[in-house]
């Protein structure tokens, strides 16, 4: 049997394949030491905002401050509130609380784990049931931050119209969606802003942190790159507070090189994808959700249980709701992410065979200790609740072989036919 590691990401494999072109890209910097906004800057964000199709492009320090700096120049700030997914990395809850803002959680898609639309517009018509105790409050709702989760966009066309509606900033938070594509246009595009981040491990990762803003306004983009060198403008002489937050002339100089393939590489991770998904349907464990929203169970429309509590033994494979490139939509497979009322025994058997895996996200945001004070409870948002008992990722990247495949999908088949009991989930 085969025992060679397979982590859940080969970083070194990718740079293996460029090495030479970093390498040289990195010494230019050190031969010109304009470490601070030097040209590579301004041409990684010309190239990015010609990539993303955005009108304008501001570099900075990570995906993180690309939401801070997106929220501090829509003097988005104390007391505000901004409507959010509670299924994402901290950073995107972590900015709203960073400039005074409350981040109000409503609850996400069973099928694709993006901000649910319908519960963002009963939230705004007070129909909601956090609407009870945010009343008294909405005149302070001021944006809309959907997350394109896992490589995915949320279900733009909706919340732009409720943004609009409503008078609401939209911000997307596009660290995991760089290129991908919603009705034929790209994540990072839909909202006055795109926040990007370049996190080694992210489609398009740096050596280190890095970040971008995608901006559709002139002024606010104008604003956005004040803010990022400490809102000097000219040099010294500051009508706002600003923080420091620039993209290295290093990290971009590593962006340019690695930019040019980016393209191949999400091919290549949709063929992976593509793979996983043959293997799977071959094995016979998938669930079918061919068939639409409109078949699922009524109780997979609740909480997203129903989907795989019904079929014990079976997967949930990533739903495309995008649709494929042939429709306008794509997936960019930032991860590659199953679902399974079994997910700790098929956790706890990828890591025995040395197969790397993750849990994206253990914890809900609204179940964060750090959120106490704002008086959620689980109950508060159970799709992304039972998500994050039931969800996993397995390994996804351009480099990853045909064998690897085969030996992952093998070992999470075999948990499904050797058990039959499936009793994990609270
Ligand atoms: C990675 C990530 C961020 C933060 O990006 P950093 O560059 O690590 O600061 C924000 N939101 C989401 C959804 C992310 O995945």
């Amino acid at each position: 049997m085969n025992t060679d590691r397979i982590p859940l990401l080969d970083l070194s494999a990718q740079y293996e394949t460029i090495s030479d072109e970093l390498h040289a890209a990195v010494d230019k910097v050190l031969q010109n030491q304009q470490f601070i906004m030097g040209e590579p800057v301004r041409q990684l964000e010309n190239e990015l905002r010609t990539y993303i199709g955005a009108r304008h492009a501001v570099g900075c320090a990570s995906g993180s401050d690309a939401l801070l700096l997106a929220l501090m120049s829509a003097e988005i700030g104390r007391g505000d509130l901004v409507i959010t997914s509670p299924f994402t990395f901290f950073a995107t809850a972590g900015a709203i609380a960073r400039v005074g803002a409350i981040p109000v959680f409503v609850d996400i898609d069973p099928l694709d784990y993006n901000l649910d639309v319908n519960q963002v517009e009963d939230f705004l018509k007070g129909r909601h049931p956090l609407s009870a105790r945010f009343s008294g409050q909405m005149k302070n709702v001021r944006a809309i931050l959907p997350v394109h989760l896992y490589g995915q966009c949320a279900d733009m066309d909706p919340l732009r119209d409720l943004a609009r509606r409503y008078n609401l900033y939209l911000i997307e938070d596009a660290a995991q969606s760089i290129g991908s594509y919603y009705k034929k246009q790209q994540a990072g595009t839909f909202g006055e802003f795109g926040c990007f981040s370049f996190f080694p491990s992210k489609n398009l990762g740096a050596a280190g942190d890095a970040g971008l803003l995608t901006v559709n306004d002139g002024k606010l983009a104008e604003k956005a790159s004040t803010l990022r060198l400490h809102g000097a403008k000219p040099k010294y002489y500051h009508h706002m507070v600003g923080v420091n937050s620039r993209l290295d002339t290093l990290q971009a100089a590593i962006l340019r090189v690695k930019l040019k393939y980016l393209e191949h590489w999400s091919q290549s991770r949709r063929e992976k994808a593509m793979r996983y998904r043959e293997l799977f349907e071959e094995a016979d464990c998938t669930i079918d959700t061919a068939s639409g929203r409109k078949q699922l169970p009524p109780d997979a429309h609740d909480t997203g249980a129903g989907l795989v509590e019904r079929q014990p033994g079976r997967i949930l494979l990533p739903v495309e709701t995008t649709g494929d490139p042939a429709s306008g939509g794509r997936h960019i497979y930032h991860q590659f992410v199953i679902r399974s009322d079994r997910r700790d025994r098929i956790q706890e058997a990828l890591g025995k065979a040395g197969i790397g895996s993750a849990v994206y996200y253990p914890v809900p945001l609204h179940e964060q200790a750090c959120f106490n004070h704002l008086g959620y409870t689980r109950h508060d948002c159970p799709v992304a609740h039972r998500a994050s008992r039931q969800t996993l990722a397995l390994p996804i990247y351009p480099e990853l072989t045909e064998q690897q495949q085969q030996r992952v999908v093998d070992t999470v088949t075999g948990i499904l036919r050797g058990e039959t009991a499936g009793t994990e989930s609270p």
